[in-house]
């Protein structure tokens, strides 16, 4: 690149720089920045959240939907929250039911195999799989790659056993971009089992998703739309991909699969809602927010439990420093995220004609990483606005302020969609997908430090939000 070129993006970004923060100036008078501060401070403080936390994982533990410990759940965030004072509300959603069954597999026949002799391999059914016959099915597998692989190899389909082998790119996940990676293996899991289907497979499995070893298998949503046939369906360890993919190079695997899981009747759930009341605008909204739902083959402390008390322990704050910001800061615990998102969608309908009172939304699901600073789908124009409250995260070092297009919670996705600003902690994900959706999301994967770090970011940016004398422009996001 030129010099020329060089101090032209330079000269015409400064004047960018420059006009924005006119604009941000003409848009009120500066905060009173002491307030961020100690809410910083009292949030790095804070040991409510974790206490909350070790009950929700220790006393209570999985809470996949229509669980009886996701109803306990939802009444102790919603105890703790009237304990503090904030005016709590639960609004109802019917959320799916599906619960997990038996799991076996077996590798039963392949090249080189000793007469008699089998190989059991660690699997975990997806959220939605059907069961497979009472005494299981016996077929052979098919490894494909990707989806082109899968159309090219349609005709080996029929009455056998699909088995999508796409990696969890880890080096992605190292350099910080662990989110795109598990987008990218992530599109397998989601639709590979209904396009499996569509082709007459038996079953289907996919390489689970996650970077980290220790044959563990991941478990997850798969989709099957209105007009899909639902078939048996689930994450393999990646060494046993692995292992069935070098067996295969050699001639047909086949192998033994029993899954017993039942989708029953929908549930009743609720979100919890609580309301820290605004001192001037009461009736206009900043969301805090997480998942109080998990999957069920470990505890969720990691997803979404430090979410969902990250976010609680923004109204908790507060209470203890009995601040009230302009306008009220609600902290909503979502039902449902992980196999359905009805929460967020119960949540929109009862908003989606009051949008203009929906300021912003923030929501925490990503994991238990330390706090790099704020995720923000907005306009370019609000960058400049937010700058005071990284400024007040400094000393934790949460500084970086990443403008996106993107989806920054599953459960805030409709109202980005409809415009309203979202917001997400940013957090070290770098070895979120060690243990997500496994039997070893955990409290212990939880450092207290890193959750009050969340905290405070969200406490400061939520205060900061609600405080603003006129709100973030409207920015339609959401891929
Ligand atoms: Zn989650």
């Amino acid at each position: 690149m030129s010099v020329s070129v060089l101090l032209g993006c330079w000269l015409f970004s400064s004047q960018i720089a420059g006009s924005l923060a006119a604009e941000a100036s003409a848009a009120g008078p500066a905060m009173d920045e002491t307030a961020l501060d100690q809410i910083r401070e009292a949030a790095m403080a804070d040991d409510w959240a974790w206490q909350r936390l070790s009950e929700l994982t220790d006393r209570i533990g999985p809470r996949l939907s229509g669980s009886t410990q996701l109803t306990a759940a939802i009444a102790q965030m919603a105890d703790a929250m009237r304990s503090l004072g904030a005016n709590v509300s639960l609004q109802p959603a019917k959320v799916p039911h599906w619960v997990r069954g038996e799991e076996q597999a077996e590798l039963v026949d392949y090249p080189g195999r000793p007469a008699g002799a089998s190989q059991r391999l660690h699997l975990t059914a997806l959220g939605g799989s059907t069961s497979t016959p009472a005494k299981g099915l016996t077929a052979r597998v098919i490894v494909v790659h990707d989806m082109a692989e899968l159309k090219a190899r349609a005709a080996e389909v029929r009455g056998n056993i699909v088995l999508f082998e796409a990696k969890f790119d880890q080096r992605l996940a190292d350099n910080g971009e662990s989110m795109e990676a598990y987008r990218q293996a992530g599109q397998y899991r989601f639709v590979g089992p209904a396009a499996a289907s569509a082709l007459g497979a038996s079953a289907a499995l996919v390489r689970s998703i996650g970077g980290a070893d220790f044959r563990l298998p991941h478990t997850g949503l798969t989709r099957f739309k209105e007009g899909d046939t639902p078939l048996p369906c689930a994450a393999l360890a990646a060494e046993d991909a692995d292992l069935i993919t070098r067996l295969a190079r050699n001639g047909p695997v086949t192998l033994y699969l029993l899954l017993t899981p039942k989708t029953l009747p929908d549930a009743d759930s609720d979100n919890v809602i609580a309301d820290w009341t605004g001192r001037e605008k009461p009736g206009e909204y900043v969301i805090v927010s997480g998942h109080l739902d998990s999957w069920d083959l470990a505890t969720g402390a990691t997803d979404d439990g430090v979410g969902v008390m990250a976010a609680a322990g923004v109204i908790e704050t507060l209470q203890r420093l009995n601040l009230h910001a302009r306008r009220t800061i609600r902290f909503i615990a979502w039902t449902n995220e992980e196999n359905g998102t009805r929460g967020s969608q119960a949540y929109f309908a009862s908003v989606k004609n009051s949008l203009q009172d929906q300021i912003a939304a923030i929501e925490s699901d990503a994991g238990a990483g330390r706090s790099l600073g704020v995720g923000a789908a907005v306009n370019l124009v609000s960058l400049d606005t937010l700058r005071p409250a990284l400024r007040a995260l400094a000393p934790i070092g949460a500084t970086a302020l990443s403008r996106s297009d993107g989806e920054m919670g599953a459960d805030i996705a409709p109202l980005q969609e409809a415009g309203v600003p979202g917001f997400a902690p940013l957090v070290d994900t770098r070895h979120y997908f060690d243990y997500h959706h496994t039997a070893a999301d955990t409290l212990d994967k939880v450092d207290p430090q890193n959750l009050r770090s969340q905290i405070a970011t969200m406490a400061v940016l939520a205060y900061y939000l609600a405080e603003l004398q006129d709100p973030l422009p409207r920015f339609k996001s959401v891929d």
